[in-house]
């Protein structure tokens, strides 16, 4: 949805929405919910409230596509983006909110949604916590079959071990 500016009133205004944005490589499970609360105090916007829904990812260590649901709180100040070029006013401004630009008088919403997803995206997702990955030697999912690999495969250091033990075993 876009957000008029020149349209949001003194007394400010309540928004309830829901969006699907548009993401490459990614896909929306679960189209967003946005509950936002909007201000307006001069050309400066701000904007809170929450975001939630569902995308899908793929596990980093299993490589499973795995269904992760988003549940954010946005607090954000918006600035025309012409304020940009005067770089001191944003420094000055730098508390708990987040600080973005808005063009053309307009804000879009689908924006709002898109970034609060990238950025609850961990850096290595994954399926689960105790997700146990893929074997190294054979590539099975360590979560859905076992394997013998790490019997058969065995390390030369433990394989060193092993011949000591043997030893120890014959000569006592
Ligand atoms: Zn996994
Ligand atoms: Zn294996």
């Amino acid at each position: 949805m876009k957000i008029q500016v020149f349209e949001i009133p003194q007394e400010g205004i309540n928004l309830e929405l829901e969006e699907t944005p548009y993401l490459d490589n990614i896909k929306v499970t679960k189209p967003f919910r946005a509950i936002l609360h909007i201000e307006k105090k001069g050309l400066e916007v701000f904007i809170k409230g929450i975001v939630s829904g569902e995308i899908e990812l793929q596990c980093s260590r299993c490589l499973k596509e795995f269904k992760m649901p988003i549940k954010t709180t946005v607090e954000i100040s918006y600035h025309p983006l012409e304020e940009l070029k005067k770089e001191e006013l944003i420094e000055l401004k730098s508390d708990e909110m987040e600080v973005d630009f808005y063009r053309d008088g307009v804000i879009d919403t689908e924006n709002i949604i898109r970034d609060q997803i990238f950025l609850s995206i961990p850096m290595k997702p994954l399926c689960s916590e105790e997700c146990k990955g893929i074997c190294p030697l054979c590539g099975v999912n360590l979560n859905e079959e076992n394997c013998y690999c790490s019997s058969r495969e065995i390390d030369p250091r433990l394989a060193i071990l092993q011949t000591l033990l043997r030893r120890i075993k014959t000569n006592g």
